[in-house]
């Protein structure tokens, strides 16, 4: 099995599936259903904006019980980035870890199950928009087209098998002030736009923890003021101005709580506005449900070793899911240098991935 996973994942990487190389992801999600074709699984393959997605199944539906989440899509990288490379244990190239590795072991399980006439109710989704949010990918699939699963494994996140069943949720605004222009010597007659906007975050801010917390896994809500705009003049009051920020939030938050905190904030002020930027749902699976436990037994006896769990600080594909109430894992193989240079995955945990995945998947026959 570990040189059908490197032949496979050398064979990705080799695809320059960046966002805007609309020929190399279509390329490469017609070399995953080429792989498949022959296996008789169900393969339905979609497509919003350019961005393809495949969808595969061991039964001809669009929620199977499990539902494993992968995306074939990378970040930019130099031409070498896209010739793999194996040294020893690991192979480098751009997306072995981030996550043509963990799309490589989805294949090769399709391909086992296929083979041995697997009876259980299992599917495989293939995306190319991930790096780039996901809207014409998962949430476009999980959204309008209705895919789903009872639960779904998404190996891509946290570090080295951690269990990740926790994520914070996003919300990034844009908010305007409007004020009234007058000479920076007669403040009395104008409106500061600037100012209204530095009250209203400051007045935000005594609504987050302050640094230093005390919890060594930050798992609070968090603000950042990522970028302000406004004034032109040292002797002028500002008429406009514009604050932008960025609110992380745990669970049972969600997006509209944090929204109508913002606006109540707001409203105290005359002629202050928001947009919503982009928002996520926070991912909530409880550790103690019986595909979490399971899940968690058979990866420690595959790993001989304990495995923990873990909180995601960022977003994932995870939330499209979570919001619907279905539950949510999110896991990885060993690997470094997510988005940088000498990007590497290592082989042995892939074929630990792939052992874990085969063994959760058939006690559900
Ligand atoms: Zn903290």
């Amino acid at each position: 099995m570990r040189e059908r996973i490197e032949n496979t994942l050398m064979e990705l990487i080799k695809f320059k599936s960046t966002a805007n190389n609309i020929k190399e992801l279509k390329g490469v999600v017609d070399y995953v259903e080429d792989n498949l074709r022959l296996t008789g699984l169900t393969l339905r393959r979609f497509e919003k904006n350019y961005k393809p997605s495949l969808l595969v199944t061991t039964r001809d539906t669009l929620k199977p019980k499990i539902l494993f989440v992968g995306h074939l899509d990378v970040v930019d990288a130099k031409d070498e980035d896209f010739v793999p490379r194996l040294e020893g244990n690991r192979i480098y190239g751009r997306g072995s870890i981030d996550m043509k590795g963990s799309c490589a072991v989805m294949m090769e399980l399709a391909k086992e199950l296929a083979a041995e006439k697997y009876r259980g109710d299992v599917g495989f989704l293939f995306t190319t928009d991930e790096e780039v949010g996901s809207k014409d990918g998962v949430q476009y699939l999980v959204e309008d087209v209705g895919v789903g699963g009872e639960f779904v494994i998404i190996p891509d996140g946290g570090h080295g098998f951690q269990l990740i069943v926790e994520g914070k949720g996003v919300l990034h605004l844009k908010i305007v002030a409007k004020g009234r222009s007058v000479h920076g010597s007669r403040v009395f007659e104008g409106e500061n736009a600037l100012d209204k906007l530095f009250n209203i975050y400051n007045e935000l801010l005594t609504r987050f923890p302050k640094e230093p917390c005390g919890d060594p896994e930050h798992w609070h809500n968090t603000i950042n003021l990522g970028k302000v705009v406004g004034g032109d003049s040292v002797n002028r009051v500002p008429d406009y101005a514009e604050m932008y920020l960025d609110i992380r939030f745990v669970p049972p938050y969600k997006v509209s709580d944090i929204e109508s905190m913002v606006k109540e904030t707001i409203s105290k002020y005359p002629r202050v506005d928001y947009e919503v930027l982009s928002s996520g749902e926070p991912v909530f699976t409880d550790r103690n449900s019986p595909f979490i436990l399971r899940f968690k037994k058979i990866a420690e006896e595959v790993l001989k070793k304990k495995v923990n769990f873990a909180r995601e600080h960022g977003a994932t594909d995870g939330r499209f899911f979570s919001v619907k109430g279905m539950q949510v894992l999110i896991t990885a193989p060993y690997g470094e240098n997510v988005h940088g240079d000498n990007e590497w995955v290592d082989v042995v945990s892939l074929v630990q991935l792939f052992e874990i995945f085969r063994r959760f998947v058939q006690k559900e026959q």
